[in-house]
């Protein structure tokens, strides 16, 4: 910084000078005025200039800062294969859920679904493929979903969880129907299934009055339950019990 505004310093001086001078009688340098006016225009300038490039590198933080909070978020919440929500960010928002419909004495229903066969799967038709099926499985989940409240996320490698608040029976078995339709309308060959000749799922599917301090943990262990008997039943179907 110095160096800088000498000049300006120099006029400021001078000025101040001549104002003694002009104050003992001496007669006003119109010059010196002019400078000073023309110096203090040129600052005014400089200052709006300065203005305009700080406003514009703080919006350039902002933007960037936000970016880096979107970026963190997409880390946090979201699966990288599937680009469906993850466990982590799961169980939080059904402990969140719970809380909520608790209040208004609403229902819950919860699903847990689980590919067949899938190791055999991936033994025939190799793990990238594997991936692929279940990218396109998470999207047939997502797709089957109606309201902006209810949500999929990839619970674990092959399985899958659904959250569908203030969803009673009959609603949620609705949306395990159009899930295991839309999966075998999919029509992913899989030659190595028992179940049917493309990929399928087999669902567990639990509906409760959701009461102040129930455990998301309860809801789900209670989906898997159900999940177990549609896989010991022959897969591809869902299984309703009662959360109680
Ligand atoms: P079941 O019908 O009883 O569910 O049998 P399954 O073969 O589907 O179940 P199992 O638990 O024996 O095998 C799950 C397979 O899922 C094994 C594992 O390699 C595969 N898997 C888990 N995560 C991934 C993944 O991210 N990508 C791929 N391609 N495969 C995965
Ligand atoms: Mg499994
Ligand atoms: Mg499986």
């Amino acid at each position: 910084m110095d160096g800088m505004y000498e000049r300006e310093q120099k006029t400021l001086d001078d000025a101040l000078a001549h104002l003694k001078d002009v104050r003992s009688g001496a007669p006003v340098c119109a010059e010196l005025f002019e400078t000073v006016v023309s110096e203090y225009k040129l600052l005014l300038r400089h200052q709006q200039k300065l203005i305009k490039i700080t406003d514009k590198a703080s919006t350039n933080m902002i933007t960037g800062q936000k970016e880096q909070i979107n970026e963190l978020k997409n880390i946090v919440h979201y699966d990288v294969l599937t680009g469906i929500y993850n466990r982590r960010y799961m169980e939080e928002n059904l402990r969140r859920v719970i809380k909520l419909v608790s209040r208004s004495g609403g229902v819950l229903s919860v699903l847990m679904l689980d590919i067949d066969y899938f190791k055999k799967y991936n033994d025939t038709y190799g793990h990238s493929q594997g991936d692929t099926c279940l990218r396109s499985v998470a999207e047939a989940i997502t797709d089957s979903l109606s309201r902006a409240e209810d949500f999929a996320a990839r619970y674990g490698g092959e399985e899958f969880a659904v959250v569908l608040p203030h969803a009673d029976a009959k609603g949620a078995k609705m949306i395990a129907e159009k899930i295991i339709a839309n999966i075998n309308a999919l029509n992913i060959p899989h030659k190595k299934s028992e179940a049917a000749k493309h990929v399928t799922v087999s669902i567990g599917l639990t509906t409760g009055n959701v009461l102040h301090g129930q455990s998301y943990e309860s809801y789900l262990k209670r989906a898997d339950e159900a999940l177990y008997m549609s896989k010991n039943n022959g897969r591809n179907q869902y299984t309703y019990i009662d959360f109680v």
